[in-house]
């Protein structure tokens, strides 16, 4: 009879947005007439934009010609794309052989996949609070776990210390759920531990384009010596709306090897015995996301979210309330006041002004008495859920 894998029995429930929906459609069923002000969502609201829409439409009336049809694509990448991004990262100063780039269908994808390389026996160090894959991926894996919790003590972006010495190390910059971000300095004191034991960085960049401060770096390609030490997992999910469209990229450097075997090659290897490439229509609509149009309309969308944040940031510093995040993410991330717990906070909210965030416990224990916010609703609702904190808490 076959075993099934059992390390999925080791997976903890994914209760936190099940949890949420419970309350929420609970409290829904005794007022009806509500309407909720969701500020939890992890999804982008605004459409694509009209250079991608452009692209995506010719894309579709190139496969009705003969000529112009497209069937399989190159399981790594279209070439167009490969160079629009490649020419993405130069204009940061990064040079990349435009072979390092792997198109994707996401990072969601990638994040699980990316575990092919690397021997069972290996483990994982994953900063807590985290995104919950980077946790459930290993387990699922079989792989040991070692969790770094962070806090407010060091702005939730721990430095490297003894006992980090792992295999893989996960770093999330900007980071969800704090949206707390590495500065140059901090970001080349993980590269340089990794160099040091050998470890590889696993960087996840979903979040690179709401970046606004130029001390923060997009790419850990930024750093020196990071070709030996990482790769990186990006997204046009939350960069260009992609989150149904879906897309991403990684990059994986020719210089990164262990023991003789190179992570560059065993990728393309994966590939083209795993997937068979992403649409062609789909990396069409991808590479307008880089033109010059669309970068300027990317950016349209972003400073929308942005002016959301804003408001949030404004509406916590009135009431004095510890958050990070916001300024270079997408997410805000707040210490519950008056000593609450993250569930008794998220209730409070619910119960009393309609407002329904994600409770900080639910990235991790050391999440607890902490709260996320989210910046992808509308500005209406965003405004309205800010106006409602500020009386509460201001009475409170
Ligand atoms: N990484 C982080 C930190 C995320 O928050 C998300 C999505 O919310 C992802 C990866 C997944 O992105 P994608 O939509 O490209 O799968």
């Amino acid at each position: 009879m076959i075993t099934p894998n059992m390390h999925y029995a080791d997976l903890e429930d994914s209760y936190l947005f099940y949890h949420i929906a419970q309350k929420t459609n609970a409290y829904l069923r005794e007022h009806p007439q509500t309407r909720l002000l969701r500020m939890g969502i992890g999804d982008v609201t605004l459409p694509l934009c009209g250079a991608v829409i452009r692209a995506l439409h010719e894309a579709v009336d190139d496969q009705a010609e003969k000529e112009r049809f497209h069937g399989y694509m190159p399981e790594c990448g279209a070439p167009f794309l490969r160079k629009a991004i490649a020419e993405h990262y130069r204009k940061r100063g990064v040079n990349l052989d435009e072979e390092e780039i792997f198109v994707s269908s996401g990072a969601s994808d990638e994040l699980g996949d990316i575990l092919d390389l690397f021997d069972r026996s290996s483990n994982a160090l994953i900063i807590e609070p985290a995104y919950p894959a980077y946790v459930d991926a290993n387990v699922i894996a079989g792989r040991k776990i070692i969790h770094l919790p962070s806090g407010e003590e060091n702005g939730f972006l721990p430095e490297p210390s003894p006992g980090a010495e792992a295999d893989l190390i996960y770093l999330c910059s900007p980071n969800n759920p704090t949206g707390a971000v590495f500065n140059r300095a901090q970001l080349q004191r993980w590269v340089d531990f990794a160099n040091r034991n050998g470890s590889i960085i696993l960087f996840d960049a979903a979040y690179e384009a709401f970046i606004e401060d130029d001390t923060v770096p997009h790419s850990i390609f930024e750093l020196e010596r990071a070709e030996t030490c990482a790769i990186e997992i990006c997204s046009l999910s939350k960069t260009a709306g992609f989150t149904g469209t879906r897309l991403g990229y990684t990059v994986i450097p020719k210089a990164l090897s262990r023991q003789g075997m190179s992570f560059n090659e065993m990728w393309i290897r994966n590939r083209t015995t795993k997937t068979n490439g992403v649409s062609y229509i789909i990396q069409k609509g991808g590479a307008a996301v880089f033109s010059e149009e669309g970068q300027r309309q990317i950016f349209e969308n972003i400073r929308y979210y942005k002016g959301n944040a804003e408001l949030l940031m404004r509406a916590f510093d009135h009431l004095g309330i510890w958050y990070c995040g916001g300024r270079n993410a997408p997410y805000l991330w707040i210490r519950c006041p008056n000593g609450m717990g993250s569930w008794e906070f998220f209730d409070y909210l619910l119960n009393e002004i309609q407002v329904v965030g994600t409770p900080g416990e639910g990235f991790g224990s050391c999440g607890e008495g902490y709260f996320r916010f989210s910046t992808f609703a509308s500005r209406e609702d965003t405004a309205e859920a800010a106006r409602r904190i500020v009386r509460l808490l201001e009475k409170a």
